[in-house]
């Protein structure tokens, strides 16, 4: 079954191609700055050898990078398929619509669901619609897949999904804890499963732009950081995580409007927020390192953020046998890594600062006899949705 896994962004399109059940990765492209004329492409056929990468393009719209796309797709130098009837299906990282939360062919209902909550996620639903709308033109036959972020913390109970908030809000409007980095989390599920079996107490660490830390046992999501919107958990890059919401209506009464609140949780918010250098951990760990306080403050605070989610997660797990670090600051920055580690020796936690520094791909960061196995896993979220596709719809 070859299966397209299609990963919007704000600014970019990424895709890979996937022949199913064994996961080949034939084709993985990438476009960046989409709606600008300095946009970026690179395509790369595995199978073929056959890369390539063009800067300074010009693509107003995802439509046209859509279309760029299938073109190199079907070409006869660069391509992997003779014809699009080939492909079996198209699956989108889809992030939340009113009333699907798992795994959902996108039809006109499921699409008017994700309109409906535009306002819980303003960054995300608006280009999936788009480019799902652009899909379904161009290859108006083919299957769509949307695998909903939240699909995988449907098996949290209750008790932790709830807010004690007005129960009618939950019945009336579906206000509760849905939880997102579903296709993230349970890649690393699906992973640790492979090395342990069946049986396992897991807590999964996303760390990228956005971040999450999920409790997880014997693969099922048990709880996770994120609430209704992504606007919650652990400080994200440029969105301030969990914060009372007593601060909104008291900065309303200090004169501030709704929307220059909203800048501020949304987007200047998070490591931008704290730092005031950059939402990019890259820049803050230079600046704490050349003495900026703030910038030392916020990768405190964001680390914090983690260790407290573990630990409150370790008990409601009676205990962790796999600790995971994922995402592009979870792979790549051994200094929050080594922070986090340094405070869970209670927890059984025996870190290995010297395979920390040296990790790269999939590593194990923790000494040969520590009670808990930690881990560094490469995200690959796009694996995982064509294996829930696979699984599904073979
Ligand atoms: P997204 O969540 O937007 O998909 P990623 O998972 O790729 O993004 O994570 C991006 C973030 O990873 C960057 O903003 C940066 O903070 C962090 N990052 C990437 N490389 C490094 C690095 N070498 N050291 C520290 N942080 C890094």
């Amino acid at each position: 079954m070859l299966i397209l896994v299609c990963n919007v962004g704000s600014t970019s399109l990424k895709y890979k191609l996937f022949d199913m059940p064994s996961a080949e990765a034939i084709v993985e492209c990438r476009t960046e700055r989409v709606g600008r004329e300095d946009a970026i492409f690179t395509y790369k056929n595995n199978r073929s050898g056959f890369s390539d990468k063009a800067e300074c393009l010009s693509i107003p719209d995802y439509a046209s990078g859509i279309r760029l796309f299938l073109k190199y797709l079907l070409d006869e130098k660069s391509g992997a398929l003779e014809s699009i009837d080939q492909l079996d299906a198209v699956g989108f990282k889809t992030v939340l619509a009113k009333g699907f939360y798992g795994v959902h062919e996108l039809t006109d209902d499921v699409i008017s669901a994700m309109e409906a909550y535009v306002s819980v996620a303003p960054a995300h639903n608006p280009p999936y619609i788009q480019a799902i709308k652009v899909f379904k033109e161009i290859l108006p036959d083919r299957l769509m897949v949307g695998c909903f972020e939240t699909a995988f913390h449907t098996t949290i109970p209750l008790s932790r999904r709830i807010y004690a908030l007005p129960y009618e809000w939950y019945e009336k409007y579906g206000i509760c804890r849905l939880g997102y980095h579903g296709a993230s989390h349970s890649y690393v599920s699906r992973r640790i499963k492979e090395i342990a079996g069946e049986h396992f107490r897991l807590i999964s660490c996303h760390m990228g732009g956005s971040g999450s830390i999920c409790a997880i046992e014997d693969g099922r999501s048990m709880d996770t950081s994120f609430g209704f919107s992504l606007q919650t958990g652990i400080p994200h890059a440029n969105r301030s995580g969990d914060m009372d919401a007593y601060i909104i209506p008291f900065l309303l009464s200090q004169g501030m409007s709704m929307e220059q609140i909203m800048q501020g949780i949304d987007k200047k918010g998070g490591l931008l927020g704290i730092s005031g250098i950059s939402n990019d951990l890259r820049d803050i760990q230079e600046a704490a390192e050349a003495g900026n306080e703030r910038a030392a403050l916020a990768i405190d605070a964001f680390c914090d953020s983690v260790v407290r989610y573990i630990g409150g997660f370790y008990v409601e797990l009676g205990g962790m046998d796999y600790l995971v670090f994922t995402g592009g600051i979870g792979e790549n920055s051994k200094l929050v890594r080594e922070k986090i580690c340094s405070r869970l020796e209670c927890l059984g936690v025996r870190f290995d600062s010297a395979k920390n520094s040296i990790a790269k791909g999939e590593y194990i960061i923790s000494s040969a006899d520590s009670p808990v196995t930690v881990l560094v896993i490469p995200a690959n979220e796009e694996v995982g949705i064509a294996q829930t596709i696979y699984e599904q719809f073979s």
